[in-house]
């Protein structure tokens, strides 16, 4: 519940194929399944290889690397709860395993560009954990 608006925001839509995946975000991980078959990684959560089409996936820990695609500065949400929010970037990560994933990116709109190296950061927002992500920190 959003205490200023008094609105709930709206949940992610989690079925039993999903389920492993937010699982694991209440842990602190990303995970993507796996094709057993021809091992392309799958994302978003499904029951058969988009690529091959076989039906046994397994559930693998990623990175939670990826580089920014694409983004779009959200100045009215989609759902009156993220209004106070604005403005917000959402996005597109290639991850480094390969599906790409949409996201809420916690970069400013002055520090984003191109292919911009990026890693998951979990946000306890609403009633369900969620992977959002950040600006990759640089190494040492
Ligand atoms: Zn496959």
């Amino acid at each position: 519940m959003n205490p200023k608006t008094n609105i709930s925001l709206p949940r992610p839509t989690i079925t039993p194929v999903s389920q492993p995946f937010w699982d694991s975000i209440k842990q602190g991980k990303l995970t993507l399944q796996q094709c057993d078959k021809c091992l392309d990684w799958v994302f978003y959560p499904r029951e058969h290889c988009p690529h091959c089409f076989h039906d046994q996936l397994t559930w693998q820990e990623a990175s939670g690397y990826g580089q920014l695609t694409t983004w779009s500065v959200i100045y009215r949400a989609g759902h009156p709860a993220w209004q106070e929010l604005t403005p917000y970037i959402v996005g597109i990560v290639k991850l480094a395993e390969g599906p790409s994933l949409l996201t809420h990116l916690l970069i400013e709109e002055k520090d984003v560009f191109h292919l911009m190296e990026v890693e998951m950061d979990i946000q306890e927002i609403g009633p369900h954990p969620l992977p959002f992500f950040k600006k990759k920190k640089e190494e040492n």
